[in-house]
């Protein structure tokens, strides 16, 4: 799920305890009374017969992608390289060639016999991501690919290190059907899901790049790993919304190698816009991954706008899940907030949202605002530094540990929320199709 308004993401709304210019609690009184609301610019949003933005859940049908090593459980590997007619044994090889070595190159493959190495190349490897185009920053640290699928879709994953760690942002779905306002994704509608090995590649192809040295930024002193340390669902998609195979490549990211990639679950984030159910039954997976809700608005008025998923489960629905997540696995939970000006940035709203967590308990989340790009005549635009930083205040002095987050890749259009293919991309991509 992706959320950030063009530098997307989203906005809350009052809630009905809670009225446009409610005056802020605390030292500073709020003097701003300006209400944004949220609306699509540029674009129409598809809307059913009550006028409700569409909201699609399920995947349209589209001709599925070959079926590849990391779609297949360890045992079905084996199955399947028999199938093939060749002992099971050699489906640990390719594993370790392909979790371990980041390589579905045959001509790499020394250790297989050469007669055999293309068979099982073509039958347990096919191709499922084609490079369209790379954009990256100067310093080369953060990189944004876009992917076009076996059958033409485009998606996207942004590749960044930080000290110390690097982080891959991936896409679970082509397209995404929740209808979010600000956010280009969404626009089309889902085109389809994602299958777990395609979200798998994206990763093994970032490794890939990282063993060549191509991820720029390491400094003199960083002895860290120099794979995939960390991962966030915050690509396009909406990961809860294809839950299946996003939590079958999350078992794929931890399994131990050579049968996964043998990363940590807490390296991993998985987002959503408030999918209720999908949160429960996350919470019950014992894989203790880390659990963010993207909720940009603490009341059901600004946030049913902003968020149209928030017509079917409302922000206390989705607070509710998001501690029962925490209480559950002990794992704190992020709430994540795009900052919009005078849309969704009110002290009350501060005031607000720390009362609802407060309310459910202390110590079991953490608030990440994040500061949109400044955007000149859009709605969609930054809220200035000091509304900022009262809002991240007003959180802390309750109780509430808040940091604004970093928006690297903002600079390329690759910041969550951003990873939306232009038509410039589409072009790339036809031109090589
Ligand atoms: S439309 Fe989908 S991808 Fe875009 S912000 Fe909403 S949930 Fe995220």
């Amino acid at each position: 799920m992706t959320e950030t308004p063009r530098t997307r993401e989203t906005r809350p709304a009052a809630s009905a305890s809670a009225p446009q210019g409610r005056p802020a609690q605390g030292k500073v009184r709020e003097t701003r009374t300006a209400q944004v609301r949220p609306k699509t610019e540029g674009w129409t949003q598809q809307k059913d017969a009550e006028g409700r933005p569409l909201l699609q859940f399920a995947s349209p049908k589209r001709g599925k992608p070959p079926v590849h090593l990391a779609d297949l459980t360890p045992t079905e590997r084996i199955e399947k390289v028999k199938e093939l007619g060749l002992p099971g044994f050699r489906a640990k090889q390719l594993s370790t060639h392909y979790f371990r070595h980041y390589t579905s190159d045959p001509e790499q493959m020394t250790d297989l016999p050469a007669d055999t190495r293309e068979q099982l190349v073509a039958g347990m490897l096919p191709p499922l991501l084609t490079e369209v185009r790379r954009l990256e920053t100067d310093r080369g640290d953060t990189i944004k690919f876009l992917w076009r699928l076996h059958d033409g879709a485009l998606v996207e994953s942004v590749l960044m290190r930080y000290p110390g760690r690097i982080t891959l942002c991936v896409s679970s779905q082509a397209g995404c059907g929740m209808n979010c306002p600000f956010c280009a994704t969404g626009q089309a509608g889902l085109t389809r899901n994602m299958s777990t090995a395609e979200i798998i590649e994206q990763i093994v192809r970032a490794n890939r790049l990282i063993a060549e040295g191509g991820l720029g930024g390491k400094k003199a002193d960083d002895h860290s790993m120099e794979r995939v340390s960390n991962i966030v669902f915050m690509g396009m998609g909406e990961p809860l919304a294809n839950y299946k195979r996003v939590m079958d490549a999350v078992r794929s990211m931890v399994a131990a190698q050579p049968d996964g990639l043998g990363m940590s679950a807490r390296g991993i984030t998985v987002s959503t816009v408030g999918l209720v159910p999908a949160i429960k039954k996350l919470a019950d997976e014992n894989i203790p991954v880390t659990f963010a809700l993207s909720l940009h608005a603490p009341d059901d008025h600004l946030r049913d706008e902003l968020i149209p998923v928030n017509s079917r489960w409302k922000v206390d629905e989705a607070l509710d899940a998001a501690y029962e997540y925490y209480a559950k696995t002990g794992r704190r939970v992020s709430i994540e907030y795009a900052l919009i000006k005078d849309m969704n940035d009110h002290a009350w709203r501060a005031d607000l949202l720390a009362e609802k967590l407060n309310q459910r308990g202390r110590g079991w989340v953490h608030v990440n605002p994040i500061p949109l790009n400044p955007t000149p005549g859009s709605i969609w635009t930054s809220s200035e530094i000091p509304v900022q930083n009262e809002f991240v205040r007003r959180l802390n002095d309750a109780g509430i540990p808040t940091t604004l987050r970093d928006t690297r890749g903002k600079e390329i259009d690759g910041a969550c929320g951003q990873l939306v293919a232009t038509t410039e991309d589409e072009a790339a991509s036809a031109a090589m199709a």
